[in-house]
């Protein structure tokens, strides 16, 4: 319950315009309460981003049991000796963790793309938040190595 600031008519809770001379009453939300719901959102929305594995991701787990047989199977061939074999199985591994470590950050910038940006703009739409004052609170409230503040960087 609150009163007009411009005619003193009574609104109630969630009203955002005043039923009798239509003056806004919404109330800009304080530092602390926009870093509180900001770091709410964003620990959701990153907790959904580290789970987006789509196709590439899928597509790219194989490779690592099929690159290390491949370099296997190359130095068999080659008749290469123990040493030269061990170290490009291990190369192998490497690569195929490269190619998987691609694939998540690729399928994670589409999700991103796709369904995140909106939310967030919905969200900042809907508290009236604007951008900076969002990314600045974002930054404060989350890990400097959370997923998520990658992305939110390229709003
Ligand atoms: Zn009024």
């Amino acid at each position: 319950m609150g009163a007009c600031g411009s005619c003193g008519a009574r609104s109630r809770a969630g009203d955002e315009t005043c039923a009798f001379c239509g003056n806004d009453l919404f109330e800009a939300l304080n530092t602390a309460e926009v870093e509180e719901l900001s770091r709410v959102f964003l620990t959701t929305l990153n907790e959904s981003l580290k789970n987006a594995n789509g196709p590439r991701v899928w597509a790219a787990v194989p490779c690592l049991a099929i690159f290390p047989v491949l370099a296997y199977l190359i130095c068999r061939y080659y008749q290469t000796g123990w040493i030269a074999t061990g170290t490009a199985i291990v190369f192998a591994v490497v690569l195929a963790l490269l190619v998987l470590g691609l694939a998540v950050q690729e399928e994670q910038e589409l999700f991103f793309e796709r369904s995140l940006k909106k939310k967030i703009l919905d969200f900042l739409e809907e508290h009236r938040i604007e951008k900076t004052r969002f990314l600045l609170a974002a930054s404060k409230v989350m890990p400097a190595k959370s997923e998520i503040l990658k992305h939110v960087a390229k709003l």
